[in-house]
């Protein structure tokens, strides 16, 4: 969906239009914030100075699904809020995407009860597991770079019948987790 739709297939022209299109699109791509819980702080972090989403051309969030192209989901989803955010994805602009960040967004997380949904991605098609507890900002600039060379290969599946299929991918920490629980000292050393 979008420009490259209204072109001829199979052209020279079409082919290279393409890569300036994806190009542009990598390079400004609009996150849509469903932040609910602590995994939001750290997506906040990732637009600070030290992290600096900017860089990668992703720092504007928009609170306005129609001028986003990129749903963060950080945080813990529950029953009651799943509406909505089916809602907000469904008028997000196409051609978009989904990053499920952290525990609770990909899986429930230690929230395993009734009123907390165990994995978005059984109702959202997620592109992206970022893994963390929470995540840090360079695991989730690690996502969304993640997304730069999905939109890059120009890799949006759909089945026969036209609709967006999820690309499932899920990235391996890119940090040590240190045992826990960590010794304590205690007084002056
Ligand atoms: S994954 Fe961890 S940090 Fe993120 S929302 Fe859940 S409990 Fe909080």
């Amino acid at each position: 969906m979008g420009l490259e739709s209204a072109l001829p297939h199979d052209s020279v022209l079409t082919t290279n239009l393409n890569r300036v299109v994806n190009w542009a699109r990598r390079s400004s791509v609009w996150p849509m914030p469903f932040a609910t819980a602590c995994c939001g702080i750290e997506l906040m972090a990732t637009a600070c100075s030290r992290f600096d989403l900017a860089r990668f051309g992703a720092e504007v969030m928009r609170f306005s699904p129609r001028q986003a192209d990129l749903m963060i989901v950080a945080g813990r989803v529950s029953v009651k809020t799943l509406p909505v955010l089916q809602r907000v994805y469904e008028q997000m602009a196409e051609p978009k995407w989904v990053i499920s960040m952290g525990a609770c967004a990909s899986t429930g997380g230690v929230f395993d009860t009734y009123a907390v949904v165990q994995g978005i991605d059984q109702f959202l098609p997620v592109d992206v597991y970022v893994p963390g507890c929470p995540p840090r900002p360079e695991m989730l600039i690690e996502g969304i770079m993640a997304i730069q060379r999905i939109i890059d290969a120009d890799n949006i599946p759909r089945d026969p019948t036209g609709k967006r299929l999820s690309l499932n991918i899920a990235l391996t920490p890119n940090y040590e987790p240190r045992s826990q629980p960590r010794p304590i000292t205690i007084g002056a050393t």
